[in-house]
């Protein structure tokens, strides 16, 4: 980097900070210079340094005047969501949706299509940049206004590196090298993480930000979970932490798994275990959006078996909540548009077991971003690791750097 000519006024040590000034920004509120001034506890110079180095990356935005005190007023600041775009991914078994959001992860417009992931990696990551590069010719942003791309896939990943585990229903994508494939049609970060951690993110986001333990479950041909802890995603040593679906579930020792082990809850209480209860009472449900659509038009049977999915999840859940003890358990993934079976299913169990100090103020309640929760989470995830103090501060000095030279 070459050093700052004396008139920058984005000088070196002005400039460092304006990232941590972005942090408080970030809830969108605008505010003075003043009132940042009394915020931070930082002299009106320094703020003004640092504002003035956020207003010319253009994650801040004038917005308004405050009421004046006598004079001219002062004018307020925002955070500008809209100063970059990123492209959240979000791959299933069998289908793929893109979005392109602002920097709130806020979904600005996306592309839904099948695809079969058993095509593999290159096939379908050529489909993400293929699909990235619409989203941008359609909203009319350049590649280079994008900060990055975030992609969920269904099944285990070193989040570190990006690469698949040994993912059950995802061959030949064993140790692929997501970011690296993706990154030699588009030169930005990204991020891999499995569908149900990027849910939790994108639930989390959109409808419980203030809340700072949270635990999503999605009950869907599998059962997995997403924990928020203080108020981060907690992965856990190699990225394995809330695989809740093998898991042994209480009073089903004898149920073998597709693990390969006997007695897991994805065995006895997931959307192809629900469908195998029903018809051993010779109810036809084959998927589980026909189980969806059996208990919304009032079908009996199909309304117990997926309670009692409900409460064999919450006899899980339970020891989850004295073990990490959320304020909110969100209950996501297909089977959650059941309606209430399932949720009262779990409430029954998870109230009736935990201890009192534990769910006096525990809410179980329905997912709300519903099929967008995986896009969301996904641009989240980007979002999380761009927007942070030393990056923005790096990211200021190199466009000072560029601009100097
Ligand atoms: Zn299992």
């Amino acid at each position: 980097m070459r050093p700052q000519p004396a008139s920058s006024p984005y000088a070196a040590t002005s400039v460092s900070g304006a990232g941590e000034l972005l942090q408080l920004l970030r809830d969108e509120r605008p505010r003075t210079r003043a009132e940042l001034a009394k915020l931070t506890g930082l002299a009106r110079s320094t703020v003004g340094a640092r504002v003035d180095a956020l207003l010319a990356s253009g994650l801040l935005a004038p917005s308004g005047e405050a009421a004046s005190t006598g004079g001219r007023p002062p004018v307020r600041f925002a955070f500008n969501p809209e100063a970059r775009v990123v492209i959240g991914a979000d791959i299933g078994a069998t289908h793929g949706r893109v979005a392109l959001t602002d920097l709130s992860g806020r979904p600005l417009s996306e592309i839904a299509e099948s695809l079969d992931i058993t095509d593999g990696p290159e096939v379908v990551l050529d489909w993400v940049v293929a699909t990235t590069r619409r989203l941008l010719d359609q909203a009319g942003r350049e590649p280079r206004e994008l900060i990055g791309i975030g992609i969920g896939v269904p099944g285990p990943v070193e989040h570190s590196s990006g690469r698949p585990m040994r993912p059950p229903i995802m061959p030949g994508w064993d140790g692929y090298d997501v970011p690296g494939h993706v990154r030699r049609h588009l030169d930005v970060p990204v991020l891999v993480d499995n569908d149900v951690n990027i849910m939790a993110l994108g639930e989390h986001a959109m409808a419980h930000p203030e809340i700072e333990h949270l635990l999503f479950v999605k009950v869907a041909t599998g059962i997995g979970a997403g924990i928020i802890s203080g108020g981060r995603l907690h992965r856990g040593a190699v990225g394995a932490a809330g695989d809740l679906g093998h898991v042994a579930a209480p009073h089903a020792a004898d149920v073998l798994c597709s693990c390969g082990n006997l007695g897991c809850l994805e065995a006895v209480a997931s959307g192809p275990a629900i469908s195998k209860a029903l018809a051993e009472i010779h109810v036809t449900a084959e998927s589980n959006a026909d189980i969806v659509d059996l208990v919304r038009s009032g079908n009996i049977p199909a309304a117990l078996a997926v309670r009692q999915a409900g409460r064999t999840i919450g006899e899980v859940l339970a020891t989850c909540v004295s073990l990490l003890n959320p304020s909110v358990i969100v209950i996501g993934g297909t089977l959650s548009e059941a309606g209430e079976s399932l949720i009262a299913g779990v409430r029954e169990i998870v109230y009736g077991r935990s201890l009192p100090l534990a769910t006096g103020a525990l809410q179980i309640v329905p997912a709300t971003t519903g099929t967008q929760a995986g896009v969301i989470g996904a641009a989240t995830m980007v979002i999380q690791h761009a927007l942070t103090a030393d990056r923005v501060d790096r990211a200021i000095a190199r466009s000072v750097a560029q601009s100097a030279s």
